[in-house]
């Protein structure tokens, strides 16, 4: 199912809203602007809202009386075939109530909802109350080919016909259906690729598995004529299988986003046939065209489980601490995430986490050796997420994750899907708390001399004085550094005058922030600590008085004389 769409009107429905997301890790919470705070996405109106959810086809669940979701939906609800589910939840929890989506899943949906709630949702629909089972919404792995007929085909049970099952499905023997052989309508489950008969309702079972032995462009279509050749339905097909050492193939992922199936790895297996036989040691049906091995597993739990999947690493930047400065995209990797590795305190940072996600925390200095963690997870299909405060590219994790990646050969490492997603770096943070002090040209430097000597990181001081560039410091100062800041602030105050503006951020975006403004001759290494970014401006950087006593710091866009006309960009 796609990602449902929470939508709140009030800061009443939040904590609601929140016990249903903790149910459903993929939902988004949309809270109406202004009047919710702590929402993933705030919306202005909440009519076109909604119609834009449905038309987008995602599973609705609004916290509000179900007469308005009825009238704003009102004009959409001409075609049953295209909806998503809908269904209300009283603002306090107390009431679930499935309106739309009999063919999606709708009352699935409400019943896990109703667990996250501990209250009973209101079924309505009479075959399920009376069978247990939505024939026409088949638990995950079964494709109804012909749900046009279900509604006749429910409406014969319901007055009284009896139904042979053909194939296996277990998942009816846990309703209450009407189950005779010699019932005059059927249920047929299988993965051949034929027309439902009369009465009939067509189930394919998730059950076939393709094994890629060559990955190459245009492999979806080749898929559908292989299948259609050996007459096998597509939406039988499960999952793609594929050597590891393709991992990471584009046109692996095309295919398998294209067909809308799995797609799943095999290390060592280095024939077609070897790749289905690893994951479907007894397939009830086996053939291979030309690089494609096809065979069908005799149950759906054979083909749930072969294979590993692609691992996944994400190199992310938390932003300096606040969670509203943290970009959404890092909060969904984050929600996704299998495993959690970084430094303890960035840990904390990036929570809250649930209970089933590993957390793999480290010491502060240990950067290559969490990286190496991070693939040989990663490498072995976990999805990881490797925390880093502010932007990860800066000083930071995602530099030492490729350092261990250009030191492998190992082809399961290279093969993991790795992603960098960047966030607020702690100057940039610093520098809007206060202003513009980075507006124009600027340079960012680690003071830190661990990983580089002193005398390069004097030089490129010097230059960047000599340049007159806003120079930002990393790592300014730390016990083991005591005395590189003061040297630094020396061969600045050469080439800077000592009304310069500068900047202390310190702990800025957590709750012991301090953003101060000062000048250059009054900066003093023991007002930084390594909590601070210092930011020490051109000699263009101005400051103006504030009405609260502090000043706006900033650098303008000109250089030399402020032009008459400003640029309009
Ligand atoms: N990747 C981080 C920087 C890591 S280097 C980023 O992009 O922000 C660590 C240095 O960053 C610290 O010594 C300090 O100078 C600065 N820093 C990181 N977070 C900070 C914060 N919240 N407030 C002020 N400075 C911070």
């Amino acid at each position: 199912m796609s990602q449902p769409a929470i939508l709140i009107l009030g800061a009443n429905s939040l904590a609601t809203a929140q016990r249903i997301k903790a149910a459903l890790p993929d939902a988004t919470i949309y809270g109406l602007a202004g009047r919710v705070e702590g929402a993933d996405i705030a919306y202005e109106e909440f009519g076109p809202t909604l119609r834009d959810l449905y038309n987008a086809d995602r599973p609705i669940i609004a916290l509000c009386a179900a007469g308005i979701v009825i009238r704003s939906l009102a004009s959409l609800l001409q075609n049953k075939q295209a909806e998503p589910p809908v269904l209300v939840v009283a603002e306090d929890g107390s009431a679930v109530v499935p309106l739309l989506g009999g063919t999606r899943g709708i009352n699935v949906l409400a019943r896990e909802i109703g667990v996250a709630l501990g209250t009973a949702p209101a079924i309505t629909t009479t075959g399920e109350l009376r069978f247990g089972t939505c024939l026409l919404s088949p638990p995950a792995g079964y494709h109804l080919r012909n749900p046009a007929d279900g509604k006749t085909f429910i409406a014969n049970l319901l007055a009284g016909a009896k139904m042979r099952v053909e194939g296996e499905a277990p998942w009816f023997a846990a309703a209450k259906l009407p189950i005779d052989d010699a019932g005059t309508l059927t249920a047929r489950i299988t993965s051949a690729d034929v027309e439902p008969a009369a009465d009939e309702l067509l189930f394919h079972p998730a059950t076939v598995v393709i094994g890629v032995g060559r990955a190459e462009p245009d492999l979806a279509t080749r898929i559908l004529t292989a299948l259609a050749q050996v007459k096998l339905s597509r939406h039988s097909l499960a999952l793609l299988l594929a050597t590891e050492r393709d991992a990471g193939s584009a046109h692996l992922t095309a295919a398998a986003d294209e067909l809308g199936v799995k797609l799943r790895y095999v290390p060592d297996a280095t024939t077609p046939e070897a790749l289905v036989l690893a994951a479907v040691p007894e397939p009830i049906q086996a053939v291979t065209i030309e690089t494609l091995a096809i065979a069908v597993a005799d149950k759906l739990e054979e083909v749930q489980l072969a294979g590993r999947k692609r691992g996944r690493l994400a190199v992310v930047g938390l932003g300096p601490g606040d969670a509203g400065m943290m970009v959404p995209a890092v909060r969904r990797e984050i929600d996704q995430a299998e495993d959690i590795v970084g430094y303890d305190t960035y840990v904390k940072m990036a929570g809250p986490l649930r209970p089933d996600q590993i957390v793999h925390p480290s010491d502060n200095r240990e950067e290559l050796w969490r990286a190496r963690q991070a693939f040989a997870l990663a490498a072995s299909g976990r999805s990881v997420v490797v925390v880093s405060s502010g932007d990860p590219g800066v000083f930071a994790m995602a530099s030492a994750v490729l350092e261990a990646l250009d030191g492998s050969e190992d082809p399961s490492w290279h093969g993991v899907d790795l992603v960098v997603l960047p966030g607020v770096s702690a100057a940039m943070a610093a520098a809007a708390r206060i202003g513009a002090p980075l507006g124009h040209d600027f340079c960012i430097i680690s003071l830190s001399d661990n990983l580089k000597p002193w005398p390069v990181i004097l030089d490129r001081l010097a230059h960047a004085a000599a340049g007159d560039f806003a120079v930002a410091f990393y790592n300014p100062i730390s016990k083991a550094r005591p005395w590189q800041l003061g040297e630094a602030l020396d061969l600045l105050r050469q080439h800077r005058a000592p009304e310069t503006p500068v900047v202390l951020g310190r702990d800025v975006g957590r709750p012991a922030e301090r953003v101060t403004s000062l000048t250059l001759g009054d900066l003093a290494p023991e007002m930084v600590d390594m909590r601070t970014v210092v930011i020490i401006g051109s000699s263009t950087t101005r400051t103006i008085k504030r009405p609260d006593g502090g000043e706006w710091v900033y650098t303008p866009r000109w250089y030399g004389t402020a032009p008459v006309e400003t640029e309009k960009d």
